[in-house]
């Protein structure tokens, strides 16, 4: 089985995106927010956007399931207060649930939670709890940047985090760090912000004890770890300098990366410095990237190609990639 552990709902029908500009107007002229029973989208509609979209891609491509979640640029953790944050979260989460009931052999879900600047992650506890027991979600999308690209809140690493992990470690479910929008304009959202946000998280860890607090935390660093496997060298001497052990024995047991990274050196790169158990297969569609590369004639986002083509890693670690380690990170999904 080919699981595609990074996905996003970027094609949901129109009424979705105008139920959330009517949210934020209400916020911003103080009005009653518009009633989540007020957003009316079809089962056909959905379908449609499915089948246009995600489902066509995996069949082309040979993927068999994405773990699928909210529109990450649209979280938008920024826009309004926690209680903006929350209720949009909830029809987000909401929308997922309902993609994965009309598909469930083709997505399983994961939440977006209802974070906010400021607020304490304690918050999202209960989104994060509905959505995994009551809704079947196997994971979370977790913002180490609220304020969108300003990073006024205390690192990961802060005990400021520390509830919302518990609750992760009880319900055994992983977070892929992932900032949203940008609203800072020196950051590019997904050619800056989201590789900054990666390669902060894991410097984040690298500086911390936070993996002996939690010894069963899973993180996963998406978009191939940000510049992290490209600069490997430089963090394993910096933690050597710092006195910290060697990065495998000090990370790895609970840092993961994905393999949505749209070129061929840079999936060879991955696969050479990153140990294959520490690596799960993901494309990221329909998302960042969505054109076709004109030196190869095929989507930049394709990633199962560039896997598929490397001859020196063998069939065995292949299927860690595609299958194995993302069941091991995703425990809690049976299917
Ligand atoms: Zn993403």
């Amino acid at each position: 089985m080919i699981i595609d552990c990074h996905g996003h709902y970027t094609t949901a029908p129109g009424e979705f995106e105008a139920w959330r500009k009517a949210q934020i107007a209400a916020f911003e002229s103080r009005g009653a927010a518009p009633a989540k029973s007020a957003l009316k989208i079809s089962d056909d509609q959905v379908r449609a956007s499915l089948e246009g979209a995600q489902l066509k891609l995996q069949r082309e491509r040979g993927t068999d399931v994405t773990i699928f979640s909210p529109r990450a640029a649209g979280m938008a953790h920024h826009v309004g207060d926690a209680a903006t944050s929350r209720v949009w979260s909830e029809v987000c989460n909401d929308m997922i649930h309902r993609c994965v009931s009309l598909y469930p052999r083709n997505f399983v879900g994961v939440c977006q939670l209802p974070q906010s600047p400021g607020v304490a992650p304690a918050n999202c506890i209960a989104e994060l709890e509905r959505c995994v027991k009551e809704l079947g979600f196997i994971g979370c999308n977790l913002n180490p940047d609220p304020s969108g690209g300003y990073w006024k809140d205390p690192p990961l690493t802060d005990k400021w985090w520390y509830p919302l992990y518990e609750k992760m470690v009880e319900l055994d479910v992983p977070a892929m760090i992932h900032v949203s929008s940008s609203c800072n304009p020196n950051f590019h959202a997904t050619g800056a912000h989201y590789i900054n946000g990666d390669t902060t998280a894991f410097m984040q860890f690298l500086t911390s004890d936070l993996f002996k607090d939690f010894p069963t935390l899973k993180l996963i660093i998406p978009h191939g770890g940000g510049a992290v496997p490209y600069h490997w060298g430089r963090y394993r001497g910096l933690a050597q300098d710092m006195k910290r052990p060697p990065l495998k024995e000090h990370l790895l047991k609970n840092v993961f990366f994905d393999t949505c990274v749209y070129h061929q050196p840079g999936i060879d790169l991955l696969l050479k410095v990153i140990p294959v158990e520490n690596i799960l297969f993901a494309s990221e569609m329909v998302g960042a990237v969505r054109g076709i590369d004109p030196e190869t004639g095929h989507y930049y986002d394709d990633t199962k190609r560039y896997i598929d083509a490397i001859d020196w890693v063998s069939a065995e670690d292949k299927r860690k990639i595609f299958e194995g380690n993302v069941r091991r990170v995703f425990s809690r999904w049976k299917q």
